[in-house]
């Protein structure tokens, strides 16, 4: 699928609370704003993480709890509804202490340190992700 996006005219950037939860801060502010579709980029550095890793072969995720601080290098995701929620779907690369690289998809209990964050939402409504069986994953669907 592509469709075509007009950028509205306003963006937002903002930081999260020490201790809070990524997602939950971001998902928060999406809902607030009622920020139905658009983009999340943002960097800072977290007290813990919990990153998933879509096995294709199995269908499911597997989940990683790291309990340490770590830089988030690199943060981006996009907004979507799922299951008649504002869904923010948000993947992470990570670095620790030895300075290697690593993410995945964004889970709860990834707890900020600090959180630097801009948000561009696009005009229009929003795309709905649907479970499509060929993947197992909930994809957009026009
Ligand atoms: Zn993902």
């Amino acid at each position: 699928m592509l469709r075509e996006c007009l950028v509205k005219g306003i963006a937002y950037q903002g930081s999260l609370r020490t201790g809070e939860d990524l997602l939950r801060g971001l998902t928060h502010v999406i809902e607030e704003n009622n920020i139905v579709c658009g983009r999340i980029t943002g960097i800072g550095a977290v007290t813990q993480a919990r990153v998933a890793y879509f096995d294709h072969e199995h269908k499911r995720y597997e989940e990683l709890l790291i309990k340490e601080g770590m830089e988030i290098l690199s943060l981006t995701g996009n907004i979507s509804k799922k299951d008649g929620e504002l869904f923010p779907h948000v993947h992470v690369v990570l670095s620790g202490r030895d300075f290697r690289a690593f993410g995945g998809h964004l889970l709860h209990d990834t707890l900020v340190y600090a959180f630097e964050y801009e948000i561009i939402p696009f005009d229009g409504k929003p795309l709905i992700r649907q479970f499509d069986k060929d993947t197992g994953l909930f994809l957009w669907k026009e």
